[in-house]
């Protein structure tokens, strides 16, 4: 089987070729800093984990950069109400998004670039636009004028007789159909904060939300790559947009496959901070549902369908992930058995009445339908059923006392190769001698490899650290200085603060 892609672009499903032979360029657009997270934004982020563990186990080298907001309009609003610089604010949260990302056990990306460490590159993407015609300047502010770019409208299928010509707009976010032009730089306003203003070649003022992707991008994965991803209410006007931009400004295509998950409802609307019909992580901890029937959740339904959240779902993921969780238990009791009941096991097994005959195919043949599945455009509620099929007959042979020990390390084996590595379900399973690629791994499982730790949630981490301290919260301290270790970062405390360095 090949993998195959739904492509927004051309609303059809296609056979996915990279730009460069084995290897995948990934971008995903990441969260607004400016508050928690909710279990919306983690559905998309989770299936883009899932997406990444995919791509790695069909042998693709996958580099995915994930950038974080934090200059935007809603970043600015909440660093002025918080009476905090920028940077100290959006700070806070991209901590607590790591936080939840490791909760879920999301892999991290390559790279999380800030959007605020990019304005140079920003301001050369506005000079480039400028110099290919395609921008003006009012007000102070630079605008993109898509009239200029007739390939305007062609990822959202927009109506574009409904432009107005010249008509503007300010805010960073707009509603669906609002087709006008839109601002890549935005002049300084009175009132709004020092920290949330550069001075640049193009005046003193900011960036508009959209410019961050198109250079960040381009920066990371060259101008034109594999895949980009968001949830469907990016497609317009942040990914229109994006195009406009990047393709404007180089002439090449920008991106090949554009992918985009549907939402997360609750009670059949759209989970939205602005709708206050939102949970976040922390709050369904605490009502002691755990991290993997979460993730189990969120997984369970293809990501082109919508998720309806209800409590009833979430308690339903909790028992199939105990049912994986009980058989694994099963299955090493049996791994472990050992002497006569083995070899009565192994009469059984080679007797013709046994369940499985030959056991190693039934692994395989499961392992092939979770694969067909998955290349079938990420499908994973077709990969878990595929799975559950094997759990069940599983089950059944080990009541029957079918299964030998060495059939037992081969279930284990595709349980944690399945549930664990490719789904995040399960812990996966280094002893059950599955090969999982350095990349793959988590961060909340321990590696002495620190090499791959990106640079941003170590200085995200430590900003958190430090957030404990203040708080006198010692223990949640020494959490996060134990969990930088366990990835191979060493902290210093120093008399002009916090130095890291990698473990040899
Ligand atoms: P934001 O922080 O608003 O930029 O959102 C971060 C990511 O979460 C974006 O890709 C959004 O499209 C996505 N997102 C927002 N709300 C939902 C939802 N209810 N379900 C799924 N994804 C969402
Ligand atoms: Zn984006």
């Amino acid at each position: 089987m090949t993998l195959r892609l739904y492509n927004t672009m051309s609303r059809s499903l296609e056979e996915f070729r990279p730009v460069r032979p084995g290897k995948i360029g990934l971008y995903t657009c990441g969260p607004t800093v400016y508050n928690r997270v909710h279990i919306g934004n983690l559905r998309t982020f989770v299936w883009e984990d899932v997406m990444c563990r995919v791509f790695r186990a069909l042998s693709y080298e996958t580099t995915q950069v994930m950038n974080l907001t934090d200059i935007d309009d809603k970043t600015i609003r909440g660093a002025m109400a918080a009476g905090l610089p920028l940077r100290e604010f959006t700070d806070r949260h991209i901590a607590t998004f790591f936080a939840d990302l490791n909760a879920l056990g999301v892999v991290p990306a390559t790279l999380y670039p800030r959007a605020t460490d990019h304005i140079p590159e920003m301001v050369a993407l506005v000079k480039k636009l400028a110099a290919r015609g395609h921008t003006y300047e009012s007000d102070g502010s630079v605008w993109f004028r898509i009239a200029t770019f007739p390939g305007y409208g062609k990822l959202s299928k927009i109506d574009l007789s409904a432009v107005k010509r010249g008509a503007r707009v300010a805010d960073d976010e707009y509603d669906k159909e609002d087709v006008r032009d839109f601002a890549v730089w935005k002049v300084a306003k009175e009132g709004e904060p020092e920290s949330a203003t550069w001075t640049t070649e193009l005046g003193r003022g900011r960036p508009g939300w959209h410019l961050e992707c198109s250079a960040m991008s381009m920066k990371y994965l060259g101008e034109t790559f594999d895949i980009h991803t968001g949830a469907v209410d990016n497609i317009f006007p942040h990914h229109e947009n994006e195009i406009a931009q990047s393709e404007g400004a180089t002439g090449k295509p920008f991106v090949n496959f554009w992918l985009h998950a549907e939402h997360l409802l609750v009670d059949g609307e759209k989970m939205a901070k602005s709708k206050g019909n939102f949970y976040t992580l922390p709050d369904l901890l605490e009502k002691a549902f755990s991290p993997r029937a979460i993730r189990y959740l969120l997984v369970s339904v293809p990501y082109r369908m919508k998720l309806n959240f209800t409590f009833d779902g979430l308690k339903a993921a909790a028992s199939a992930v105990e049912r994986l969780e009980s058989l694994d238990l099963r299955l090493r009791e049996r791994e472990g058995r050992k002497g006569k009941e083995e070899e009565e096991i192994s009469l059984k097994v080679n007797a013709p009445e046994a369940a499985g005959g030959d056991f190693a195919e039934r692994v395989s043949a499961a392992h092939r339908a979770v694969f067909d599945s998955l290349e079938d455009d990420l499908n994973t509620a077709g990969a878990l059923g595929a799975l559950f099929s094997f759990v069940k007959a599983t089950n059944v042979d080990l009541e029957a006392g079918h299964l030998s020990p060495a059939d037992a390390t081969a279930a284990r084996g595709l349980l944690h190769e399945i549930a664990g590595n490719i789904l995040g379900i399960m812990p996966s399973d280094a002893a059950s001698g599955l090969a999982s690629s350095p990349s793959k791994k988590s961060p909340s499982e321990s590696s002495s490899e620190s090499r791959d730790v990106d640079e941003t949630w170590i200085d995200a981490r430590i900003a958190a650290r430090k957030a404990a301290k203040k708080t006198r919260d010692f223990k949640a301290a020494d959490a996060i200085r134990d969990e930088l270790l366990g990835r191979g970062i060493v902290l210093e405390d120093t008399p002009h603060g916090v130095r890291w360095k990698r473990k040899p």
